[in-house]
């Protein structure tokens, strides 16, 4: 079973998504056990401190190294696995599909979630293994990024989701944008499902599947093109595409 700790100030926020969806019924099977712990329990001043001014003047609170490195230490007391030990912070690594299935090999996570102003610098010296961003943007705190990262990984653990064709053929895991999807009714206010998908024909429609996620793709993500391995028959398409796109002056 993967274990998943999360170190916060507010586990609270934790409660209704650990509980929801595919994360609860993930845990329901025993797959994942979801863990939010209120570091500031593991603070050591009676007032339970885990934030202070910063050296050197400035604004904002920062998070100080005692309760975190105590909280992660207490953590390894119980594990046997060495775990990957994720800050959350905006200057972390850009998270994606590829780091989510690398995390999803491992048997333990914790994630710190940061506040305030910032972390004591020691904390990613000599505590974290790795640090993790959602995108190039700032949130409040670091709740919203671990659950997002937590999500996406325990979806990819074999079991968690029924279909387990659904998370192969998911946008970015194939390294393209996924294809449309539809279903019924096959004419919806005059606009109709494509004939092909009602047509039977699996491999046709297996092969209109790929084209249109390598549409969709070029139209939105041609970036991703140039990461991915194309098959010969992906290459004649994008050809084609691109002439039609000039062609229609898009
Ligand atoms: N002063 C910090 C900086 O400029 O890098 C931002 C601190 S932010 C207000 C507080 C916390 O929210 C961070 O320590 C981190 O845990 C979390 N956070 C904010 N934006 C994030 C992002 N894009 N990805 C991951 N974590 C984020």
């Amino acid at each position: 079973m993967m274990k998943v700790d999360v170190l916060t100030l507010f586990p609270e926020m934790m409660d209704g998504v650990f509980r929801s969806s595919i994360l609860g019924k993930a845990q329901e099977k025993g797959i994942v056990s979801l863990n939010a712990v209120n570091f500031r329990e593991y603070s050591s001043s009676k007032h339970g401190t885990v934030d202070d001014t910063p050296y050197g003047g400035g604004g904002g609170m920062v998070l100080k190294p005692e309760p975190i490195f105590a909280a992660v230490e207490d953590l390894l007391t119980r594990t046997s696995a060495p775990p990957r030990v994720i800050l959350m912070c905006p200057q972390g690594e850009t998270f994606t599909q590829r780091k989510a299935e690398e995390l999803a090999q491992e048997e333990h996570l914790i994630f710190i979630c940061g506040h305030y102003e910032g972390y004591d610098e020691r904390i990613r010296e000599h505590l974290v293994t790795d640090e993790l961003s959602i995108g190039d943007y700032v949130l409040t705190g670091g709740e919203l990024p671990a659950m997002v990262a937590i999500d996406s990984i325990v979806r990819l653990l074999p079991g968690v989701l029924g279909n387990e064709t659904s998370a192969v053929t998911d946008s970015f895991s194939t390294g393209l944008l996924e294809y449309p999807h539809y279903t019924r009714p096959a004419e919806f206010r005059g606009w109709k499902v494509p004939d092909i998908l009602l047509s039977g024909h699996h491999a046709n429609i297996e092969l209109w599947r790929r084209e249109q996620a390598l549409k969709r793709t070029l139209e939105r993500r041609p970036d991703l093109l140039e990461k991915i391995e194309l098959t010969d028959q992906d290459r004649k398409v994008l050809k084609r595409l691109r002439q039609e796109k000039q062609e229609s002056g898009r």
